[in-house]
């Protein structure tokens, strides 16, 4: 199928953008198109205007700051991969972007339009959860800073305003004694996960943990936080029998699909095995 008929518009400075987002019918925006594309040619979305912001300069970067890591909207998830710093840093986020789609979608997708797609199957989104990320959105009223808590509201549905675009992902600066990681679990490499699972854990330097951040992928509408986990886990040494407890504890609002991928009850067992896996991945960098 072909999209509807709309207006294309491609501004060359964020003002413009806002206002075109601001004043003209049913808006919307696009970066890398991977998304929106899609659901407009299945004719699942049908915006009668189309804001490119793929013309704007200076929302493709990764910068140290003091106190978090700027990422601009516009970084591909290629950028996200090959990051020396997130590498370091910020694992999570390079094992997510590794294991998105294949190399042409990770050179057009953005983490911007990654993160406002807001599907909760994605993988930058769950791992964004994780490290306890927040979002910078500029519109008409100017700009405010969203928290990852407060960001993913529903399926495909953001905090996001009609005419804000959201133009940087910040993570915190880690303390030390902290690592991370995200495993996906899917059919086929590339393809979208059955469940997914990000973890950053912070130690006291030898085997207990100090302080956990687990969230869990495509087992709610949202990216979910695995808080009775967490609140299990603080304060306890990290053997096998701990993280095996924790891991097979109900995530608080689980509430996965059934679909050809598999079911319910497949899912919330294999959340258990993929969040173990995940803990024992992080606990392992951390040494
Ligand atoms: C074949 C295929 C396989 C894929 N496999 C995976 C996978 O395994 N894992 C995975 O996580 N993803 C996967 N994706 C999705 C991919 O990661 C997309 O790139 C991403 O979801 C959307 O990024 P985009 O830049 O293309 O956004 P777009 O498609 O341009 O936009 C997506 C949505 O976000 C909004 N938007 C985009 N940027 C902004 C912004 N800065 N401010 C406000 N709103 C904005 C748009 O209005 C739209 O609603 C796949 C996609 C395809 C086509």
């Amino acid at each position: 199928m072909t999209p509807k008929k709309f207006d294309y518009y491609s501004p060359t400075s964020l003002g413009e953008a806002i206002q075109l987002l601001g004043t003209k019918e049913e808006a919307k925006v696009m970066a890398g198109g991977q998304s929106l594309l899609a659901l407009m040619k299945l004719r699942l979305a049908s915006p009668k205007s189309i804001v490119d912001i793929t013309k704007l300069e200076g929302l493709s970067y990764i910068k140290e700051e003091k106190g978090y890591l700027a990422i601009g909207a516009l970084t591909i998830h290629d950028m996200i991969e090959l990051s020396p710093v997130i590498k370091e840093k910020y694992t999570l986020l390079t094992d997510a972007a590794s294991k998105i789609g294949d190399q042409q979608i990770r050179n057009r997708g953005t983490i911007g339009g990654s993160a406002c797609h807001a599907d909760p199957a994605a993988d930058l989104p769950t791992a964004l959860l994780a490290a306890d990320a927040s979002f910078v959105a500029k519109g008409l009223k100017g700009e405010r800073v969203i928290s990852s808590k407060d960001f993913f509201v529903d399926i495909f549905t953001t905090a996001l305003e009609h005419d804000e675009v959201l133009t940087e992902i910040r993570l915190p600066t880690f303390p030390s004694h902290t690592a991370s990681g995200y495993i996906k679990h899917s059919r086929r490499e590339g393809d979208f996960a059955i469940t997914s699972c990000g973890v950053v854990l912070t130690t006291d330097g030898g085997s207990t943990c100090k302080d956990v951040r687990i969230a869990l992928g495509s087992i709610a509408s949202t990216p979910l936080r695995f808080t009775n986990a967490e609140n299990f886990l603080k304060g306890k040494k990290l053997d096998d029998k701990t993280i095996i407890e924790a891991s097979n504890l109900k995530p608080e609002g689980a509430d996965p699909p059934s679909d050809m991928h598999g079911s319910k009850e497949y899912r919330m067992e294999m959340i258990k095995v993929f969040t173990k896996r995940s803990l024992k991945l992080a606990l392992g960098r951390v040494r």
